[in-house]
């Protein structure tokens, strides 16, 4: 078992400006908190994919738009920003997923960190918003299919929902979205009553939390609801959106886990299937415990694999 990590220097010139809690700042800081376990890792580097492969997901016109807002530097919405090197940096997001896949595909690796910037799963395949400008994880999981991992398990941690990922795989029963977030925060989406439609009924599945859960109330899900739909689901490759605005110490959320708990989160969904893994960084605005706590995954991601 070999776990690779990806980054790149294009995230850092992502420049969403003053003031903005999703800033080259969180990826700094992820860097420096990683250093020593990254001697353990695989180094890839990401690559810039092609217009076709955002269209897995994504409309001409959402691809177009970003190209355009990225040219004159123009925000999308008061929070999701674009700077000049916003729509390179956003396809090498993308590239790190497809690198992954490739990787995993030539039997070189198992696991997959990526840590990117812009994140992705709040982008629909007609909208960027919630600080994304394309659905990382959701082009992965078309292009993972593309490569022969037909079941495709999506697992979002980050304390918002991912309606950008609900949506694009809302009717469609080889993706499965599993979510745990806090009820009621943005973007207002989620609900538990949503499960899917038509040929994707029963393939969305939403755990909403009150605001103030912590531990106890997350792993209930982690090792109880988590691991049923894992297995009754049975995928050929899991892609987890790993947010770590779920953290106590968030500015953004109103959660209360600790590292330890997001610690058992990682670990019982590395425990739920043995398949490949790719995770990508989607939030986490306490720049400090989001460094820690992807150091915390690394050990997981890293410890599982050398036990193997
Ligand atoms: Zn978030």
């Amino acid at each position: 078992m070999k776990t690779a990590y990806i980054t790149d220097s294009i995230y850092l010139s992502h420049d969403t400006g003053a003031n903005h809690p999703e800033s080259k700042e969180r990826l700094l800081s992820i860097q420096r908190h990683t250093q020593e376990i990254r001697q353990e890792m695989v180094a890839l580097e990401p690559i810039a994919v092609s217009r076709d492969i955002l269209e897995l997901v994504h409309t001409s016109e959402q691809v177009e738009s970003i190209i355009e807002a990225s040219s004159s530097s123009s925000p999308i919405d008061q929070d999701t920003i674009c700077s000049t090197d916003s729509y390179h940096a956003a396809t090498m997001a993308v590239g790190a997923g497809v690198v992954a896949i490739d990787a995993i595909v030539a039997e070189e690796i198992d696991r997959c960190f990526c840590a990117v910037r812009p994140p992705g799963h709040h982008a629909t395949p007609t909208q960027a918003m919630g600080f994304c400008l394309f659905n990382n994880i959701a082009i992965t999981a078309r292009y993972a299919q593309s490569k022969g991992y037909e079941r495709v398990m999506i697992i979002d941690f980050d304390v918002h929902h991912g309606n950008g990922t609900q949506d694009t795989f809302y009717e469609d029963s080889s993706v499965f979205y599993l979510s745990t977030h806090q009820a009621f925060a943005y973007p207002g989406t989620g609900a538990e009553a949503h499960r899917g439609s038509g040929e994707g009924e029963g393939y969305t599945a939403n755990y909403p939390l009150m605001p103030d859960s912590g531990d106890r109330e997350i792993l209930e899900v982690y090792r109880d609801d988590m691991p049923r739909d894992v297995a009754r689901f049975s995928p050929d490759i899991i892609l987890v959106s790993a947010g770590y605005d779920l953290h106590k110490s968030d500015p953004l959320a109103q959660m209360n886990v600790t590292t330890d708990g997001i610690r058992e989160i990682v670990r019982a969904i590395l425990d739920s299937a043995d398949v490949p893994f790719v995770f990508f960084l989607e939030g986490g605005y306490d720049v400090e415990a989001l460094g820690e706590n992807v150091r915390v995954t690394l050990e997981e991601m890293i410890g599982r694999a050398v036990e193997s």
